[in-house]
């Protein structure tokens, strides 16, 4: 599939640095196909993450993402979501390779700046978690 979503975190919506993530993406070869902003409730970030909800890191997770604005972005590429994936980099910022999103702009594993979507069937759904067909449409 050629889209994937982001997620720019609230860490990164707070520290300035949304404006440099998203050129950094389009440096890439993303192309962004629709974008948002908002402050998710608990109850979206629970469901969001639920894949997550058995993990000893799954309620601070969700106060982090519900702590100020995410903007979530869709984005298109040849192969949209192993391009991502190489280009946040590792969940923590200690390992993502140099030049790595994360690496760049992440505080720590779990304040960590950005979302990307880990397989096609998941960018569908994470997708359709934040935008209609309308939003998508060109
Ligand atoms: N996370 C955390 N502690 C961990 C692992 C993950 O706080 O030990 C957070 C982090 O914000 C991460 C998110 O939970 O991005 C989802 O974890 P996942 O393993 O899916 O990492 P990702 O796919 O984002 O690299
Ligand atoms: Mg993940």
């Amino acid at each position: 599939m050629n889209l994937t979503l982001a997620i720019i975190k609230p860490d990164a919506t707070g520290s300035g640095a949304v404006g440099r993530i998203v050129a950094h993406l389009e440096a890439t070869g993303f192309t962004v196909r629709s974008l948002r902003m908002l402050t998710m409730t608990t109850q979206q970030a629970r469901s969001f993450y639920a894949v997550h909800r058995e993990r000893p890191f799954y309620d601070s997770l969700v106060s982090f993402m519900t702590s100020g604005p995410c903007i979530p972005i869709v984005l298109e590429a040849p192969d949209a979501v192993m391009r991502l994936r190489q280009t946040i980099g590792a969940t923590d910022p200690a390992e993502a390779a140099e030049g790595t999103v994360r690496r760049l702009y992440a505080e720590s594993r779990e304040r960590n700046a950005i979302h990307g979507s880990d397989s096609d069937d998941n960018a569908r759904r994470e997708i359709g978690f934040f935008f209609t067909e309308a939003e998508l449409a060109r």
